[in-house]
């Protein structure tokens, strides 16, 4: 499946990482290397702990690396929505993920990390099709007041946005990236610091020990940092968590260059954004096509991609070519609070970020050791 955020030089010239083999020991065994895991290895080896990251593939080639790009601050509902359903604990969740959001660009730069802020439409852009369209649009842009509302209320930026695009609310203090270039980026600078494996699948993991295939790691603290398929790698969450594809586009550069950083629209289920080049990177659709997309498959499908590309032509505001497609897996909760839990002793899980897991990740690894290390109580806003 070929990816159009690994086009970037960086990331086509990533040199891989070597496999296990044979039995290691460290303090901490991480499993899983997409960007959640990764800053949970940061995190361990900026304590002095020895560390061991095993990745069943490529580092962030699940949705880690395969993702919108969007770095959002606060949870995956609006925050607004969020607070009627967890109270003050989603205000925390959105202070705490701008914190991680400055300690990201603190770590790969501003070049990587890109401080754009985003749009939240109301709608699509163009005029709206139908008359339900029409009353849809005219909903959400009356939910955008509301957000803009309560951000501002707790002291987040937030203003008013109208353009050729559409109406909404800009939100400034959000960012962009190319999340594989994210992933690897991160993946350099740890390199030194944690023995790291590729391509190296932990195969059963139990107390102290992870087995691959041509290996294992014994460590008395195990992180397991998977969105989505959790579950495969850890039956027991069967029923906590469950497993959806999202699928995206890439297409080719389209001129003149029209997002000026990431916009999401129609209640934040479609959204693109577009790289120096004028590329469109497009996905959404997710509350139309919930059924089929239950499911541990990646490959994109015909029905989903005809609508992301129908997204992607609003977006441009005129036709495109479409150069790649994909899809990865995330997973849910049943409340839409992510899991952060210890799941037998010493092995504690974090994923099923509802959705967007770009900065709300790394916040659970920091809380995942914080937990298995110090014995920290997890902040209400996780699931444990
Ligand atoms: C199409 C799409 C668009 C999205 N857009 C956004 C967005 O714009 N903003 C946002 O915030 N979020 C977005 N998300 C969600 C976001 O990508 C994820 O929540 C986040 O990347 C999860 O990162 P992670 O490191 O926790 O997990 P993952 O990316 O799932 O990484 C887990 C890693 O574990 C490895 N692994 C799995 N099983 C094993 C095993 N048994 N042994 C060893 N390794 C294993 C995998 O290979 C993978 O590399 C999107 C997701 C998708 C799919």
């Amino acid at each position: 499946m070929s990816v159009a955020w690994d086009d970037d030089p960086v990331v086509a010239a990533w040199p891989g990482l070597p496999r296990i083999e044979g039995a290691e020991t460290a303090d901490v065994c991480v499993v899983g290397l997409g960007g959640s895991g990764l800053a949970a290895v940061a995190e361990l080896v900026d304590r002095g702990l020895s560390v061991v990251g095993l990745d069943a593939g490529r580092v962030g080639a699940g949705a880690a690396g395969r993702n919108g790009g969007f770095l959002l601050a606060g949870p995956s509902a609006f925050l607004h929505t969020a607070v009627l359903r967890w109270g003050v604990s989603a205000v925390e969740l959105y202070r705490a993920t701008l914190a991680e959001l400055d300690r990201l660009a603190d770590m790969l730069g501003n070049d990587v990390i890109r401080r754009t802020g985003s749009i939240r439409l109301a709608g699509l852009p163009g005029e709206p099709v139908t008359d339900t369209d029409t009353a849809d649009r005219d909903a959400d842009l009356a939910d955008c007041m509301r957000l803009a509302a309560v951000l501002r209320e707790n002291g987040f930026a937030a203003e008013d946005y109208q353009s050729e695009l559409g109406r909404g609310i800009f939100l400034p203090d959000d960012a962009a990236m190319n999340p594989a270039r994210r992933a690897l980026g991160m993946a350099s600078l740890l390199t030194a610091r944690a023995t790291l494996y590729e391509y190296s699948p932990a195969v059963r993991i139990e107390p102290g020990l992870v087995h691959t295939d041509a290996g294992s790691v014994s460590a008395p603290v195990i992180l397991v940092a998977i969105d989505g398929k959790l579950e495969l790698a850890l039956p027991e969450l069967r029923g906590r968590v469950r497993t959806a594809r999202l699928q995206m586009l890439g297409t080719r550069p389209v001129a003149p260059r029209r997002l000026p950083c990431p916009v999401y629209c129609r209640w934040g289920y479609d959204y693109a954004q577009q790289d120096a080049h004028g590329r469109l990177f497009v996905g959404g659709g997710r509350d139309r096509f919930a059924d089929s997309e239950w499911t541990t498959a990646t490959e994109p499908t015909q029905p989903v991609q005809d609508y992301i590309e129908e997204v992607a032509r609003r977006m441009a505001g005129t036709d495109v070519t479409v150069s790649t497609r994909w899809g990865a897996s995330v997973a849910y909760t049943d409340d839409g609070r992510p899991l952060c839990a210890e799941v037998a002793p010493g092995v504690v899980a974090f994923g099923a970020y509802n959705g967007t897991g770009n900065l709300v990740g790394p916040l659970a690894a920091r809380s995942a050791v914080g937990l298995a290390v110090d014995g920290a109580p997890i902040p209400d806003y996780f699931c444990n």
